[in-house]
């Protein structure tokens, strides 16, 4: 016989863990498949004010605030001798004012396990391997862990698979993203960091001196031990072929205020790679499903607004779902897939800026007025959503005429 289920949902990640509980507070029967064992680890340690909003809506916050990770109060960011700095403090929505630097391994297993203790149903090393979506019904084909096939029948399929993007796959949804192919080498240090330029409850983004679309993050952890990592075209990388440890010494070594700050640090952590991460689909949504977090689009980890947009959209499309499961009339394109397009599109047009160095030249300029760095500081902390802040209604036009009044002044 058939499993018969309301919502299954692909994948205990951010987003995944979110829409689940959100799901389950409502009176919703939901169960979870994922497709490895917690803790496991993903990148994306820099969390953004914003999502702690929905980690509230999911009823999580008490956890994560009592865990013990590294607060963090705003962004920093430095090219050569210019240094500007970003305060969640002064960011002109009225919202949460700090977030968290976090170990993946531990923060999502935090959420998984939270969702869990408020009844969500979670089945580790369950791999959704096919998918049959009919008019009444969603058929999931399942392996788990001793390899036995079974199947799952849903009203609705919720796909939080992240980088495995199982429905973009299966349904041939993909389409290319308008980003070029990136790749990022990185590794977590034992930091010993004392040089005072460094502020522990910020991330710090580095411009490389010589190649503008190179950067790095320097996340710390609560621990003495940091993240970090270098982000830049792929070419710029072949030279290094699988030395991964070369490649990320050599873009530290010939910038020299990253070097002087992390000039103490052990290296005691073999160094990953991921290329090619960003990913767009044709549609967020379809017959009895929806698209969350990295399952859709991802666009570049400069603003680390990844797991934002993952918690935004799981919030959004958890609670059209549970009004669609009590028999209402739901619009998944006016009321998901359009509102969070909108703040992914803001994002992207501060992400192509900071490569085009029209948003970059704004970060860097030191007159900006003070209300211009608060809608600033807005969109780093997350707010990307908040049409009051004339950088989200208007992002492309105000982008422009203020990266034109930086290079006029
Ligand atoms: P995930 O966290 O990837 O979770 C998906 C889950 O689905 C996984 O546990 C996986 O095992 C499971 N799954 C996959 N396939 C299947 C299947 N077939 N069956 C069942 N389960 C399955 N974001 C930030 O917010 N801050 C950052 O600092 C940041 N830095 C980044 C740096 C880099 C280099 C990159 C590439 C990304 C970065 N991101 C960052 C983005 C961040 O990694 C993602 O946006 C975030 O992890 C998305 O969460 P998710 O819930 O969509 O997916």
């Amino acid at each position: 016989m058939i499993e018969q289920r309301r919502v299954v949902v692909i994948g205990a990640g951010p987003s995944g863990a979110i829409a689940a509980a959100i799901l389950k507070r409502k009176g919703n029967d939901v169960l979870v498949l994922e497709k490895q064992t917690f803790p496991r680890f993903s990148i994306g340690e820099s969390l953004l004010p914003h999502c702690l909003d929905f980690i509230e809506e999911a009823g999580m916050l008490p956890q994560v605030e009592n865990y013990g990770f590294q607060i963090k109060n705003g962004a920093a960011f430095a090219r050569g001798d210019e240094y500007s700095i970003f305060d969640f403090g002064d960011a002109f929505t009225d919202g949460k004012k700090y977030a968290y630097e976090i170990r993946r391994a531990e923060f999502d297993k935090l959420l998984a396990d939270s969702a869990a203790e408020q009844g969500v149903e979670i089945r580790y090393q369950h791999e959704i391997i096919t998918t049959n979506f009919q008019e009444d019904s969603a058929r999931l084909t399942v392996k788990d862990q001793q390899g036995e096939i079974y199947q799952v029948q849903a009203e609705f399929v919720l796909d939080a698979s992240g980088y495995g993007r199982v429905l973009a796959r299966l349904l041939a949804l993909e389409t290319p993203s308008e980003l070029p192919v990136r790749q990022a080498v990185f590794t977590h240090i034992e930091d010993r960091i004392t040089h005072p330029a460094f502020e522990r409850d910020k991330i710090l983004i580095t411009v490389h001196p010589e190649l503008n679309d190179v950067w790095f993050w320097l996340i710390p952890f609560s621990d003495g031990r940091s993240s970090i990592g270098v982000v830049g075209l792929d070419r710029y990388f072949s030279q290094f072929g699988d030395d991964l440890s070369a490649c990320l010494h050599h873009f530290v070594d010939t910038t020299p205020s990253l070097k002087r700050i992390v000039s103490d640090a052990k290296w005691d952590t073999p160094c990953s790679k991921l290329f090619g991460y960003s990913a767009n689909v044709k549609q967020l949504f379809g017959q009895r499903f929806a698209l969350l977090g990295n399952s859709a689009e991802f666009l570049d980890p400069v603003f680390s607004s990844g797991v934002t947009i993952a918690m935004h959209g799981a919030s959004l499309a958890a609670n059209l779902l549970d009004r669609q499961l009590r028999g209402q009339q739901v619009d998944w394109k006016s009321e998901f897939a359009d509102p969070l397009q909108q703040g992914v599109d803001t994002f992207k047009t501060y992400v192509m800026g900071w490569y085009d160095l029209s948003f970059q030249r704004a970060v860097f300029w030191q007159n900006k007025s003070r209300h211009i760095e608060r809608m600033i500081s807005s969109l780093l902390a997350g707010y990307a959503w908040d049409e009051n802040n004339p950088f989200v209604a208007d992002h492309k036009a105000k982008l422009a005429a203020l990266s034109q009044f930086c290079v006029e002044k």
